[in-house]
Parts: C-alpha cells; structure tokens; sequence
C-alpha cells in the first residue's frame, strides 16, 4: 500500500513487529465494535514483508511463551484473531490440543503472525523505513497537535512525509556485539544467523564458535552441531555452564498485566530488586530442554570419544582479528584468566540485544522529550513519552521501556493488554481535545 504525501493519520506505527501488529489488530477490532471514531492509521515497516526475528527460526525451537499470550487473547479472548482462531481456521486445533503443549514452534507462531498480518495487511507499507520524526513547519511544540514523519521508500528511493496525532514507535531491540567485536563476513550476530548460514557453503566450516549463554547461543550450537557433522564447535560461554529460564508460576506472574502497575508505580529501590530477583525468567538464561539436548550430545560425543562439541566456560572473547581464512579468536580463559587464541573459520556472537533506542527517530524533537536523573527516557503509565511543554500529540514506545514498565516491556507477554492500554488513551486524549466543543453544541 501507499501513502499519499502530507496525509495526516490518527495514529502512525513506526515498525511492524509482533508488536504494532497487536495494535493494528487492536484498532481493527474498535473500529469493528463501533466503539465511536474510526482511528485513521497507517503503518510503516523497512522489511519488504512481514518477518518476525526470520534469522532464528532454527528447526525446532519453541516458543518461550503460552500460546495463550498471542497478539489479542489478554485483552479479548473472543478475537478472531487469535491464536487458537488460526489453528482451528488451519484445521490444526485438535492435533494441536491432542501435542499437549503450550510452547508452539516459532515456526509455527511465525506462521500464525504471518496469518495475522495478511488480515491488516492494506494498513501496512512495508519497504518503508522511518527516519525522523519532527514538529510541523512554523508550529511550537507548546500548539503541536500533530508531527511530521520523513518515510524513505526503498522501492522508488524517494522519501515522503506523513503526518501523525499520534505516533507508535515500536523499532524492536537493537543487536549487541561483545566489546571491540566488529561484524563481518566471518564473524555473524545471531540476529542474521540463518541468513548468513544460508549464504556459506557448509563443508567450507569445520571449526565454529558461539559465543553467549543464553538461548539463542545455546539453540545455534546444537543448530550447527547437528547440522555440521564434521564440524568441531566450540561454545564460549562466560558462567560456569548454562543457566536455566525459571518458568515457574509464581516467577511466571512478574509478566502477568497486573505486574506493570507493581512495578510502574514501585520505588526505584523495589524496581532493581525486581529485576535482579526475575531477569534469570528472560536474560542469559536457557530452556531446560536446550540445556538437556546439548548436554546429551556432549555426552554421547565423550562415549563415542570424538571431542566434536566443546564447552569452554568462564571464558570471554578479549579480541578477534582474521589469519589468513581463519578467523582469530584471542580468549580470556577459564579461573585464571589466561589470554589464548582460537582459530574458527565462523565465530557467531549470540550477545545479546540492547533496548529500543528512539533517539535516533525522535530527531529534533528529543530536546522536548523529557528525561529522568540518569538519562532516560519519562515514561507516562500509558506509554507516552513525557514531553515539555505538554504536547497535545502523543508519542507512544512499544518497547525501551524497561525502566518504567518493568520485564515484559520487550516481550509478547504482555502486547495484547498494552496495546489495548495505548488505545484507550489515545482515545481518552481525542476526547478530551473535542469534549469542549461537543458541549459547547449541546448548550
Ligand atoms: C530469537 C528471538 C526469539 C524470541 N522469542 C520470544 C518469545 O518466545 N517470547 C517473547 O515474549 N519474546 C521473545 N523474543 C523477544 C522479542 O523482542 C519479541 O518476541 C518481539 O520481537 C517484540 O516485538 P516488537 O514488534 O516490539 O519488535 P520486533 O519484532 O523487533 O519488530 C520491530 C520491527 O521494526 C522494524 N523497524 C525497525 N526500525 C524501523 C524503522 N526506522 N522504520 C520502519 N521499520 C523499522 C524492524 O524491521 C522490525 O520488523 C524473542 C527475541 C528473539 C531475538
């Protein structure tokens, strides 16, 4: 779809992950249900089509969620979008019930977005990637009731404005290499892992290393063991050996609705605490299972004495440089420390992500965009950035709110109910702007 230049829309999605499609899916069902106006909007994502983390969908790896916790079912269990709608919509429902299993395949729930986003498709423009946002010309942000979005279209190379009450930023994390590390050819991110591994001829790998401990490092070492027969492959891992994703159901509750408020209006004390006591639910942490696959091949590896996977623990990458084809990784190894090389023909860094940074998009308009004693962002309950002086539009972040809203910010736990939450208050603020009016026609 396009978008005709100097449109102003109600509300514009910046990026359409599994996020702003919950709330595309969420404007659809209030325009649907005749909940009063109709919400003009438009979505703007830089992929050519719908994908969600395409990179990872390594064969088998499951989800890390309930199916139950799906694009709708939180904030409207009858959805006709919702994941159980498409499995029965895909004849699957019974099998799917008969698996016993609340965690699909990604594969699976790839699909199910996928089936999603067709249904909203004609709301989408996709091959356009946001690039700033800014107040329109001649307008104070004290007056500002819209901004200006520059769009640049990878198809015609040509950008065009758009104007939004409302904006949705929801870009997704950002990847993070380990210190001093830069990305190329040999040396990948997990983020571009399949893509990249596609590309390469496997026989042209017989050494690789993983470097992370979390579940991506963990799901792409038995990935590229069992897909790499000849391979030797080395896992780099910083702790003693991988930890365990606590999905125990009183840890589970810190993702439940209910939990942003504890942790919104907690001191910043209880907020810490909080993280520190639930980050092993998400952060470096893997699933039982991965961790009982990849400890059986070791095992069975051992038995047949063939030394093929290998754990190097308490061990991080100082630096890596390439040898000739050999890509050179300098370590700092095991209790002393000791620095020594190992040489790889593919070094992948599963490292991690950082939180969604809207910096960048928010241009000139980040001097309004009010920030807490150690810098970050102010962050409304309903997601709107805090500005000075008060705009009347609103600039909504699905995602990088960590700080305020607590564990789930980057997650799917909780994309059904927030995205319901940013509808309401979009909807309570348009309100508010025409209730004077309204009385005014009354009298
Ligand atoms: C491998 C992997 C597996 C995961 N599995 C789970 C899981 O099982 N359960 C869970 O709760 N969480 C999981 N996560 C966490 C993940 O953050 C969420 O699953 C989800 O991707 C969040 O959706 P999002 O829409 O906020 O961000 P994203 O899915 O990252 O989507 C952001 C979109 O914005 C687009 N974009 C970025 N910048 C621009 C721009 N300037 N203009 C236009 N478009 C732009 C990107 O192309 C992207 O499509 C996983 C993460 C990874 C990496």
């Amino acid at each position: 779809m396009s978008a005709r230049e100097f449109d102003i829309y109600d509300v514009v999605g910046i990026g359409f992950g599994p996020s702003n499609l919950s709330l595309a899916v969420a404007l659809d069902e209030f325009r649907v249900n005749g909940m009063g106006n109709v919400f003009s909007n438009i979505f703007f994502e830089r992929r050519s089509s719908f994908a969600w983390h395409p990179s990872m969908l390594l064969p088998s790896a499951t989800m890390q969620i309930s199916f139950l916790k799906d694009l709708v079912t939180f904030r409207n269990p009858t959805s006709s979008f919702s994941f159980v709608a498409y499995l029965h919509e895909s004849g699957r429902l019974p099998r799917f019930v008969n698996n016993q299993d609340f965690f699909p395949t990604r594969e699976e729930f790839h699909q199910y977005l996928e089936w999603a986003q067709a249904r909203v498709a004609h709301r989408v423009a996709y091959g356009s990637e946001a690039r700033s946002l800014r107040l329109p010309a001649g307008v104070g942000p004290e007056r500002a009731d819209r901004l200006c979005l520059q769009v640049a279209d990878a198809a015609s190379g040509t950008s065009r404005m758009v104007e939004a009450r409302n904006v949705v930023i929801s870009t997704g994390l950002v990847p993070t290499m380990p210190t001093g590390v830069e990305r190329g050819e040999r040396v990948w991110h997990s983020s571009e892992f399949l893509e990249r591994f596609r590309r390469t001829s496997p026989a042209r790998i017989r050494r690789v290393a993983v470097v992370g401990a979390g579940q991506s490092a963990a799901e792409i070492t038995r990935f590229l063991y069992d897909e790499l027969p000849h391979a030797e492959v080395s896992a780099i891992i910083p702790s003693y050996g991988y930890c365990v994703a606590d999905d125990t159901p009183f840890a589970n509750e810190v993702f439940d609705p209910e939990a942003i408020d504890d942790y919104y209006y907690a001191t910043e004390r209880t907020r810490e605490a909080l993280w520190r006591y639930h980050s092993n639910t998400n952060y470096s942490v893997v699933d039982d299972s991965v961790i009982r696959d990849l400890y059986r091949r070791s095992y069975e590896d051992d038995l047949r004495d063939v030394g093929r996977l290998r754990f190097l623990r308490l061990t991080r990458v100082a630096g890596v440089r390439s040898v000739g084809a050999q890509t050179r990784v300098s370590l700092r190894a095991g209790i002393d420390g000791d620095l020594r090389d190992l040489d790889v023909d593919v070094l992948v860094c599963a490292t991690g992500y950082a939180a969604m940074e809207p910096t960048g998009l928010l241009g000139d308009l980040d001097q309004y965009c009010l920030r807490d004693e150690a810098g970050r962002y102010r962050i409304e309950r309903d997601y709107r950035i805090v500005t000075a002086p008060e705009m009347q539009c609103g600039i909504y972040l699905q995602g990088g709110t960590e700080h305020t809203h607590g564990l789930s910010s980057s997650l799917l736990s909780n994309i059904a109910v927030r995205s319901g939450e940013i509808i309401d208050s979009i909807v309570a603020r348009s309100a508010e702007r025409t209730a004077p009016c309204a009385v005014l026609a009354e009298a």
